[in-house]
């Protein structure tokens, strides 16, 4: 049984938990929202209301399954109005993700749709091959202050690296040279986005490393995702390899994007890092956590590398198909977008940057805290 299914506050959730400067914590609320059933199409429209003062808002529903797809067919705002269609993904200041087993929605994702106190509808599409099906969805609301600079608390969880100088766990990671450089130019990288490395939790990883140690397909990346604590902080799990199963090598991978903030046990609660180059190229692991911790925390690429879409915020570099090929290369957008940390294939030393958009939309994420 999936905590999705568990109704409790995110309060009570967070008393044992011993990350987190408690700031946030307190402006953080926690509401199950209960099981929804789609009609015969698999629509189902979820209602959930934000608070007065509202910062940011995140819906999430699931389990539907790895072999299953979600997105929203349409999302209306507190007045009524339809602030997203998915018939036109890339028009509004909304962007929703088409993902297996949990789809989350976070508002926002940029300055032009921002979060406001009333009752919301995500209206949900499930393409579930046996319909109509049942879900349980979940919301986070964040209250408060928001500020220009922010840090985030991390958990770095060792499920198992081979080969690294001086092992790699709970006990060496605080000391780990290629570790602790990664975080350094981590931080560095994230600077341009307002936002600093909290405090840092070392985790050893407690489930079945064996099968975790290399990520073998979605199944086994999200059900890895699930293992990762309730809590406001970014769970960053390090592995040998990742495999979504067509035999190529993955560096990283985040849940979603977005990822589910502050709330542990599902497949969209955290990130995966290729570790394998730790000790060889720590900056290269910092690009990736710099990255992929970008998409857990509300940013999509500025422009897609097949031209599939756009990110929805107005001051990313958008890069144009110079040569008419129907594809981008980071050759091709150099000086229009490959230079962004966003980028699809960010290089190290050429991917360096971020704009003032993603740095306020990362600032107002539910775990991220003010300075
Ligand atoms: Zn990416």
């Amino acid at each position: 049984m999936s905590r999705l299914l568990v109704g409790a506050t995110l309060a009570l959730l967070l008393a044992g938990c011993d990350s987190g400067t408690g700031q946030n914590a307190e402006n953080l609320s926690y509401e199950d929202l209960g099981p929804f059933k789609t009609d015969a199409d698999g629509l189902v429209d979820v209602p959930w209301d934000m608070p007065e003062g509202v910062v940011s808002s995140e819906v999430f529903c699931g389990p539907y399954g790895y072999d299953t797809l979600a997105t929203a067919d349409d999302v209306t705002d507190a007045s009524g109005s339809a602030v997203y269609d998915d018939d036109a993904p890339s028009s509004g200041g909304l962007r929703v993700s088409v993902l297996d087993d949990t789809l989350p929605v976070l508002v926002p994702v940029s300055p032009n749709l921002e979060a406001a106190a009333g009752t919301w509808t995500l209206g949900l599409y499930i393409s579930a091959s046996d319909l109509p099906t049942t879900v349980s969805c979940a919301a986070i609301n964040r209250i408060g202050d928001t500020a220009a600079t922010n840090t985030v608390d991390v958990n770095l969880v060792f499920v198992g690296v081979d080969g690294l100088s001086a092992g790699l766990n709970a006990q060496s990671g605080a000391g780990h040279e290629g570790l602790q450089s990664a975080l350094t130019t981590l931080d560095d990288l994230w600077s341009d986005l307002g936002l600093a490395v909290g405090n840092v939790r070392y985790t050893d990883f407690d489930g079945a490393t064996d099968t975790y140690t290399t990520i073998e397909g979605a199944e086994e990346f999200g059900d890895l995702l699930r293992t990762a604590s309730d809590g406001p902080e970014l769970t960053f799990f390090f592995v040998q390899d990742i495999d979504l199963g067509d035999g190529a090598s993955i560096l990283g991978l985040s849940g979603g994007p977005p990822g589910v903030a502050g709330y542990g046990g599902t497949s969209k609660s955290g990130v995966v890092i290729n570790a394998a180059d730790l000790d060889a190229s720590p900056d290269e692991i910092a690009l990736i956590m710099a990255h992929e911790g970008g998409h857990f925390l509300g940013l999509f690429h500025p422009t897609e590398k097949d031209l599939t879409g756009v990110d929805p915020l107005d001051d990313t570099p958008e890069c144009s198909d110079s040569d008419g090929d129907g594809a981008l290369t980071s050759a091709e957008c150099a000086g229009s977008g490959a230079e962004n940390v966003m980028w699809p294939t960010a290089q190290v030393g050429t991917a360096t940057t971020f704009s003032a958009d993603q740095g306020w939309v990362v600032a107002r994420n539910p775990i991220t805290i003010p300075d």
